[in-house]
């Protein structure tokens, strides 16, 4: 069907338990967040809730994919209906429009159908069981090679009387989940990496707001390196709406630890300072957790002694949504939300330049907490500067 036949856009979304008040929230929640994705796409479109329904309304000419494209990263969608509006002009009429749609819709016709017509206006003439009947009865006329099944039909045509009248029968997959909004906030530890944005974009999936940190080192990380951070906060945001991406320069702390502490266990007081400032940061903006992209055993820092070390520095939770994920796992989903390629682009991360040959696998947290007395004299100064200088960049889809 040519594009330009669909008006709207009837919205699914499916989480049971929302109900009540909750129910008002999710959908004034889902709405906003429709319209922000819909704002960078060309065209102009009104989102209206009736009947405990959410329409997108195209009021100019748009492109049918880039739209689609675009609900379809909202959270809390679980599905996408494109909607012919035709006039009512009569029941002959809709019975012409009903079989152009099927003509226009489904070029191969060897399939089964259902008619389910909704009265929404109930002065129209005909109810809901003598449309579904006649209608049906109109299609099989038309299209002899089609059957009626009514309990498995290929295809479900939704007829639903309005002031106009609406016919929908395709669905396009939604992401799941629930809108961003509805969950609170959460800082999530951002690095050049792989793991991490996929971790902040499961978070925001549950409708969790996200805000992030990345750690940066110039000049031993680059502006590129900072760059590709940006551009995968954008891949976050894509999803999850504006992300306020707060840039700390972790050089001097890094070194300071470097000067100080034995270099196998740099990794994981290194790691403890960033969880302590993330926190901290997580603290002022009323973020509820922080979000790392850690798994069990990938690397040294991520085993379960490396993970107990880490942990110990926060009282805030830490959700760690890839901690039982293979690699490929958390590949397969970093391609599908596009920030594979950029995450595996060369840049150094600030982790890489200060890694010892061999990081302890079991550190020891009395050893690691009388190691970072060392650091006493100068640590609180250095956090506070880097507190103080650190840049925020508000990151938009
Ligand atoms: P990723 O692929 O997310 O970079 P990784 O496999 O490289 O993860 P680590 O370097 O051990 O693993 O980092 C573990 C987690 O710590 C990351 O997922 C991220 O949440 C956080 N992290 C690491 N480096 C930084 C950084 N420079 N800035 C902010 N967060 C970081
Ligand atoms: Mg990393």
């Amino acid at each position: 069907m040519e594009d330009s036949k669909y008006k709207s856009f009837l919205i699914k979304y499916a989480e049971i338990g929302v109900k009540g008040k909750n129910r008002y929230l999710f959908e004034e929640a889902l709405v906003k967040q429709i319209k922000y994705a819909l704002k960078k796409v060309e065209g102009e479109f009104a989102v209206r809730r009736t009947d405990g329904r959410i329409y997108v309304d195209a009021l100019s000419d748009f492109d049918f994919e880039e739209t689609a494209g675009s609900l379809q990263k909202v959270f809390g969608i679980s599905g996408i209906c494109p909607v012919v509006h035709v006039e009512d002009e009569g029941f002959e009429k809709l019975c012409e429009d009903v079989v152009r749609y099927i003509g226009d819709v489904y070029p191969d016709r060897d399939k089964t159908f259902k008619v389910a017509a909704r009265r929404a206006r109930k002065n129209y003439p005909l109810d809901s069981m003598q449309l579904n009947v006649e209608l049906g009865g109109v299609i099989l006329d038309a299209y002899p090679e089609m059957r009626v099944d009514v309990h498995q039909p290929d295809i479900l045509l939704h007829v639903e009387i309005r002031d106009k009248i609406y016919l929908y029968s395709e669905i396009i997959p939604g992401p799941g989940g629930m809108p961003v909004g509805t969950g609170g906030k959460a800082m999530l530890l951002l690095s050049g990496g792989i793991d991490s944005p996929v971790a902040g974009w499961m978070i925001a999936k549950r409708g969790v707001k996200i805000d992030a940190v990345y750690f940066h080192a110039p000049p031993y990380t680059s502006e590129r390196a900072k760059q590709k951070v940006v551009d995968l906060a954008k891949k976050v945001a894509d999803y999850a709406g504006p992300v306020w991406l707060h840039v700390v320069n972790f050089t001097d702390i890094q070194l300071y630890i470097y000067d100080k502490c034995p270099h196998d266990e740099l990794t994981i007081i290194m790691r403890r300072y960033m969880m302590r400032i993330a926190e901290h940061i997580a603290q002022e903006t009323e973020c509820l957790g922080l979000i790392t992209g850690e798994s069990i055993g990938q690397v040294a820092s991520q085993t379960m002694a490396s993970l107990a070390a880490t942990n110990e520095v926060c009282t805030m939770p830490v959700y760690r949504p890839l901690i039982g994920f293979d690699k490929m796992e958390i590949v397969d989903i970093a391609e599908k939300i596009d920030s594979y390629e950029t995450s595996i682009l060369p840049y150094e991360d600030c982790c890489t330049i200060f890694v010892a040959k061999h990081p302890v696998t079991k550190p020891n947290l009395n050893i690691i907490k009388r190691h970072e007395q060392n650091l006493q004299e100068g640590i609180d100064e250095l956090v506070e500067k880097a507190l103080s200088t650190k840049e925020v960049i508000v990151v938009q889809a």
